[in-house]
């Protein structure tokens, strides 16, 4: 049987990223980056106001004070959104994000001066500084939040609020990106009952893995459809592959028949497709009986097994680094925790442990491997805030030793980091 890496390996030769298309702003949250991307302008992009209040030659209010004021005439304003002033002698009224008239190279807010005399329309004509004053003070210089060339997005990187915020002052609308995969989602079982208004008879169970893979993948910001529940039906399943290979599904996953029993029907539905299988079973737990495939026209196939956790396992550590390379994105790192507790296992499997996470306060990171492994079991999920993944060496571990952490979503060590 082949190991985790050896099975990963095969799963990730397999694929090549997708091209990058362009793409305007308002779609690119949850996309990846197609390529590496500068900026082109300066932002801001001309000195400005950090304040409301007037702008000022520095050197007039030298040494003003609350008792000591410096008194100035006001020669003009300039609001944000109005073309930059040239400025006079005096003073000069100026609003938050206003161009700073080229005479000035100062700004004083607003509450640190006194008006003394203003205008019919309200605009002061006379105000005394109650502060002094530095070159550059309350003053935003063009190109200090970004010059050309400082760096937006990484190729691979996924853009989300922050680069958008960051693009758009930019005023960089059509980026590149990688389109993630399109998914379908087919269950398999005649137990399962997918109505949740029909009361369950006996020997049937709710279906659960279909809407946690359908979440999982849109987590990962893939499209992905339900493509329905086939029981244990093989000439079903052939229909079902034929419906799909119409809608150019880049990947398709299911859930169940693919492991020893009489009625698991996944590997030889592939092949009378005409599938290549291309791995089935790996030294894992849970999850060992995992079938991946490429169908003729090059949508990939995850045969998960049917036990929700070792559907789980197999989403997480073998679809979504596939998504990752589809997209261009390198391969995870892990994090390294400390076992809180001794671990111990008779198998030289490599183990994915429904796990919870937290630091101590040095900052040291502890990982406790959650009671209730079994992959029949939903629960600990609820309790789980990362993945423990103890190696296939690992048949006896002390406390304390390191053990690789990945959080629930590659690039989501936020959550428990
Ligand atoms: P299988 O891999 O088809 O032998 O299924 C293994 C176990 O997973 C059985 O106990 C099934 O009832 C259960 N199972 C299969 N599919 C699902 C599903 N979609 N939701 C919840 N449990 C499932
Ligand atoms: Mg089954």
């Amino acid at each position: 049987m082949l190991s985790y890496h050896e099975t990963l390996d095969i799963i990730l030769n397999a694929a090549t990223p997708r091209a990058p298309q362009k793409m305007a702003l308002d779609h690119l949250t949850g996309l990846v980056a197609g390529e590496t991307l500068t900026a082109d302008a300066l932002v801001p992009p001309f000195d400005n106001s950090a304040m409301d209040g007037f702008a000022v030659h520095s050197d007039q209010i030298a040494g003003a004070t609350r008792t000591h004021p410096v008194v100035l005439t006001v020669d003009g304003s300039t609001m944000a959104g109005d073309r930059p002033a040239t400025g006079q002698r005096g003073a000069w009224e100026i609003m938050t994000g206003a161009p700073v008239p080229k005479a000035y190279d100062a700004v004083i807010r607003i509450e640190d001066s006194v008006i003394l005399e203003q205008d019919d329309a309200g605009r002061p004509t006379r105000i005394a500084i109650t502060v002094s004053g530095f070159p550059g003070k309350n003053i935003r210089k063009a190109g200090t939040d970004f010059a050309p060339g400082d760096r937006l997005l990484d190729k691979g990187m996924r853009i989300g609020p922050p680069q958008i915020m960051a693009l758009a002052a930019l005023g960089q609308d059509q980026v590149s990106v990688i389109p993630a995969p399109r998914a379908a989602v087919i269950s398999t079982g005649k137990e399962l009952v997918d109505d949740m208004d029909q009361p369950l008879k006996p020997g049937q169970i709710r279906n659960s893995n279909a809407p946690y893979l359908l979440a999982g993948l849109r987590a990962l910001d893939c499209p992905a459809v339900n493509a329905g529940t086939i029981f244990d039906d093989p000439e079903k399943f052939d229909q079902k592959i034929n419906a799909l290979r119409q809608q150019d599904f880049d990947l398709i996953l299911s859930s169940g028949a693919v492991s020893m029993g009489r009625h698991d029907f996944i590997p030889d539905g592939l092949r009378r497709q005409g599938a290549e299988i291309l791995c089935h079973k790996a030294a894992i737990r849970p999850g060992k009986p995992i079938l991946f495939a490429r169908l003729p026209d090059g949508a990939f196939y995850f045969g998960l097994p049917g036990n929700p956790i070792a559907a789980a396992v197999g989403l997480r550590f073998f679809a979504y680094p596939l998504i990752r390379k589809l997209r261009g994105q390198r391969p995870e790192t892990s994090v390294v925790a400390r076992l809180k507790n001794a671990f111990t296992k008779e198998s030289p499997f490599r183990f994915f442990q429904k796990a919870r996470c937290h630091h101590d306060s040095e900052g040291q990171l502890h990982v406790e491997v959650l009671p209730g492994q079994e992959s029949y079991k939903i629960s600990p999920l609820l309790q789980q805030n990362c993945w423990a993944v103890i190696p296939e060496t690992g048949l006896n571990l002390r406390a304390g030793h390191l053990v690789d952490v990945y959080p629930l979503f590659p690039g989501s060590e936020g959550g428990f980091l």
